[in-house]
């Protein structure tokens, strides 16, 4: 039985752009899909979708990536490959178009888990990524209006940043992920950010950590979103694969750590799952979790707001 499910960030989705939310979902779902239906990967499918994801504006990952308070982007992803644990991801890289792509080929080319800054970038050079600036206009306008609110003290210091979010959780939307279970039962998990506005340089999020924001064993697979600064202390992906391993099915270990989550640290979150059975699972405490699904034997891709 093979299933997917990809999440476009967990946040607020603002009042003009559902459809145009929807309409990205779809796509990029159907792009997974396609691998899926041929036989292929979980592993190729979860990078297909996020791929797509990763191209469109609205989402923020690759390209329409959020702004540093530097004014710079800094991305981070994760590939996680669940029959033996297998994973690979970069922080903090620059200047390429996939960086889900170049999480990949750090788990495929190297003897390492994580690649950060400059050596990201070093070998994203090496394995022939081209340059491409992922800074959009409606993003740098974004930027230039939140960063003049957080100066003339409208926003309160870094430390409150969970009651940021909050106050404000369309800050959070738009990270993505993929989680998928292909035809042989092999589960895969991708999750691709800018990470948060106003971030600091050098600020790595939960995404490229293993068990926080990207995970996969041979029981499934999660990907999550909202403030990484949470999914790092509770390593919500990392539970939610336990919980999967201990016999819960994927819509319950969403629901169970979402709670566990709200129960701890309580910040922003967004989780969506597969089980190696096929089942599709997804949580989120925001307003809003884009997210779009397909389980072996419906008919059409479901696409939902929350
Ligand atoms: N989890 C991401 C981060 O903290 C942000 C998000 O999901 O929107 O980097």
């Amino acid at each position: 039985m093979y299933a997917i499910i990809a999440h476009g960030g967990a946040g607020k989705v603002r009042e003009k752009d559902p459809k145009e939310v929807e309409n990205g979902m779809k796509k990029a779902v159907e792009a997974g899909l396609e691998v899926l239906k041929n036989g292929g990967r979980a592993l190729d499918a979860v990078e297909a979708t996020v791929n797509v994801l990763e191209d469109d504006p609205l989402f923020n990952a690759g390209t329409g990536s959020v702004l540093t308070f530097d004014g710079e982007v800094e991305m981070d992803a994760a590939i996680a490959y669940g029959p033996n644990l297998d994973f690979g991801a970069v922080a903090g890289v620059k200047n390429i178009r996939h960086p889900i792509s170049l999480a990949k080929k750090v788990m495929e080319k190297t003897d390492h888990v994580l690649l950060a800054g400059n050596g990201a970038n070093d070998f994203a050079k090496l394995m022939g990524f081209e340059y491409h600036d992922p800074i959009t206009q409606k993003r740098k306008e974004q930027w230039e209006k939140y960063r003049k609110q957080f100066i003339n003290g409208d926003y309160k210091d870094w430390p409150k940043l969970r009651k940021l979010f909050q106050e404000h959780p369309e800050f959070l939307h738009g990270t993505v992920g993929a989680v998928a279970v292909d035809s042989h039962g092999e589960c895969a998990a991708a999750t691709s950010t800018g990470g948060v506005f106003l971030k600091l340089l050098g600020r790595v999020g939960d995404t490229p950590i293993p068990g926080a924001g990207t995970y996969a064993t041979p029981f499934g697979a999660a990907s999550s979103t909202g403030l990484g600064e949470g999914m790092m202390r509770v390593l919500i992906t990392k539970v939610a694969a336990d919980f999967l391993g201990m016999g819960l099915d994927a819509p319950h270990a969403a629901e169970a750590v979402l709670n566990y989550l709200n129960n701890t640290v309580g910040t922003e979150a967004g989780i969506i799952i597969v089980d190696r059975h096929g089942e599709v699972g997804m949580a989120h405490n925001t307003p809003d979790m884009p997210h779009a699904y397909f389980k072996e034997g419906m008919s059409e891709i479901k696409v939902a707001m929350r």
